[in-house]
């Protein structure tokens, strides 16, 4: 974060570096429906594309929602390093390409990222500013309907993601706050308050 206009830090004290706004929680509680309405609403606010293994989905483009790479691409990116976190989904790899989110955060660039728990959890570990927001559904049962409306999912695919996302709830006291997904404007809205949000902060 660079130092705000007008503002000069307090003796001793140093701006708190930018951090990325981390979005997590289960499968099918509706965090990609919810960065679909940031990158719709809130132009300002970068969002990160993450790099996958699984096969695209009808209407999903390579580069607009994931990269869509092979196993050896993926292998091969996460060796040399390049993916900030990365974690295995209901069968296939999920990562979040490291440079990209460096050089927005460098910029002074609102960042969001979404990924699953796991991946939240190795953000903290390499950045141990970024503000991770758990995305929790208005109920277990609006969870499984949400899960079980989705169309494009395999009987089996449905299983596996309901198993996950029981899994998933759990760690919600690991993240700073939560967010209700009561309605899908309410949560867009919320969150790019906190994505834009540029709180003055100042360490010793
Ligand atoms: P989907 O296949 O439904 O797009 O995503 C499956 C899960 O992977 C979701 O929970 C989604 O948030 C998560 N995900 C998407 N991108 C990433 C990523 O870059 N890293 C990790 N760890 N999870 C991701």
């Amino acid at each position: 974060m660079s130092e705000p206009a007008g503002r000069s830090a307090p003796p001793g004290r140093v701006p708190v570096p930018a951090r990325p706004v981390v979005l997590s929680g289960p499968s099918g509680v509706g965090k990609g429906t919810v960065v679909q309405a940031v990158r719709r609403t809130c132009p300002q606010v970068w969002v990160s594309v993450s790099v996958t293994t699984r096969p695209p989905r009808p209407g999903e483009e390579h580069g607009r929602e994931y990269y869509f790479v092979s196993e050896a691409e993926f292998e091969e990116m996460a060796a040399a390093g390049r993916l900030l976190e990365r974690a295995r989904f209901a069968g296939h790899w999920y990562g979040t390409p490291r440079d990209p989110v460096a050089r927005h955060l460098a910029a002074g660039v609102p960042v969001l990222i979404e990924v699953d728990v796991v991946g939240a959890g190795q953000i903290r570990a390499a950045m141990p500013g970024a503000l991770l927001v758990f995305l929790a559904p208005p109920s277990w049962d609006e969870l499984v309907r949400r899960l079980t409306a989705r169309d494009t999912e395999s009987a089996e695919g449905v299983e596996r993601r309901l198993a996950a996302a029981r899994e998933e709830l759990r760690a919600e006291s690991q993240f700073d706050l939560t967010l209700v997904n009561e309605s899908v404007e309410d949560a867009c809205a919320q969150l790019v308050a906190l994505v834009t949000a540029r709180p003055v902060i100042w360490k010793a």
